[in-house]
């Protein structure tokens, strides 16, 4: 499991000291919104005794926040109305639930792609495929985790032909410039299961996710979320909506996009002055993705990076079938390391790649 050693490898980075990470993918937690949530949270508890934020509610989430997702979609081109939004515990859930009802052997994914997705293709016993079309097809249109690449209209296009599209929408409000694009679901609303999330653009502690599948298997996609675990949490799902519906919340999103541009540029600068290397500059969210000319396992150098002060993910995990002999890549999230460390880390990185190399040669 990809996640899962993803997740082993950031703890034994957190638990050494003076490590700059660039490894997680986690949003900044300065930017949580601690008040607002904290006089939510207590609005909720205080107002709800008895109603759905406390108690067991329906598989599909509340009414009242389904209505304030169909509206946003609705701003972005998609005509979504609130009872085809299904509230998730984050967007993990909502691909979880759309694979099992697709039940496909093989789905088409980039050639590097979010490792979470991977997973969840694995267990549900579908495989990946990178290289050859497939009729059900996983993408990030808006921003790629991990690339931040957007696609272009010709993808756009080419993706559209598919048979079945899961449309994973989670950095789509974190483009840096440009309101939040037209999703492919606004053109195939029959084919496209489309997964939202508020963990980018609030906080992922609260694991609040939707998702918007075809009206022909919204029945069964209910079935399976009240089989999975009944409802999504209430409470979470009160506090969301108190925080959607103020008049701070499209402010606050301007404000995010402008926090993680900086971080993202001032990365940038450091990392055009590293050697062998080539990655894009990301369109939004919270990564770069880094190839190198450097052969060798990507696991044995991200230890090489830890005995030097400095973690990232290793390329790997981001592929559905890496190659032995491939030249190291990795991703770098700028989104959460202190902007004052961003060189620091990348003169580490430098160290490393520049040993590597000389003992190579
Ligand atoms: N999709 C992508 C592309 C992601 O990067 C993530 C989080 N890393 C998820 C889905 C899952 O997000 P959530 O916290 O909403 O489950």
């Amino acid at each position: 499991m990809r996640t899962h050693t993803i997740d082993r490898l950031l703890r034994q980075a957190a638990g050494r000291e003076g490590i700059i990470s660039f490894a997680g993918g986690l949003p900044a937690p300065e930017t949580f919104p601690h008040k607002a949530l904290a006089l939510a949270t207590s609005e909720a508890i205080e107002e709800e005794v008895g109603a759905s934020a406390l108690e067991c509610a329906s598989p599909e989430g509340r009414l009242g926040l389904r209505t304030l997702i169909a509206t946003k979609m609705r701003s972005r081109g998609a005509m979504v109305q609130p009872d085809e939004v299904i509230i998730t515990n984050g967007a993990q859930d909502a691909l979880a639930i759309a694979m099992e009802v697709i039940g496909a052997l093989q789905v088409q994914v980039d050639r590097v792609t979010y490792p979470g997705a991977l997973d969840i293709f694995e267990s549900a016993q579908c495989a990946p495929e990178a290289r050859l079309a497939q009729p059900v097809t996983y993408v990030m249109p808006v921003i790629s985790n991990p690339t931040g690449a957007t696609m272009t209209p010709a993808q756009r296009l080419r993706c559209l032909g598919a048979e079945v599209i899961i449309e994973d929408d989670a950095y789509g409000e974190l483009l840096f410039s440009g309101p939040p694009p037209r999703p492919l679901l606004a053109d195939a609303p029959d084919r496209v299961y489309f997964i939202g999330t508020f963990s980018k653009i609030l906080c992922p502690g609260l694991r609040v996710g939707w998702l918007i599948a075809p009206a022909a298997v919204r029945a069964q996609v209910l079935a399976v979320k009240a089989r999975r675990d009944l409802q999504g949490g209430g409470l979470s799902q009160a506090v969301v909506e108190r925080l959607l519906d103020s008049p701070e919340f499209e402010p606050r999103l301007e404000k995010l996009r402008a926090h993680y541009q900086d971080r993202c540029d001032r990365l940038l600068s450091s990392l055009v002055h590293l050697p062998g290397v080539r990655f894009q500059t990301p369109q939004g969210g919270f990564s770069v993705w880094l190839e190198t000319d450097l052969p060798g396992s990507d696991a044995s150098w991200l230890y090489t990076a830890l005995e030097n002060g400095v973690a990232f993910e290793p390329g790997q995990f981001f592929q559905a079938d890496p190659q032995p002999d491939q030249p190291l890549a990795m991703r770098l999230s700028f989104s959460s390391v202190p902007i004052e460390q961003l060189e620091a880390g990348v003169a580490r990185l430098d160290r490393v790649l520049r040993r590597s190399r000389s003992r190579a040669a």
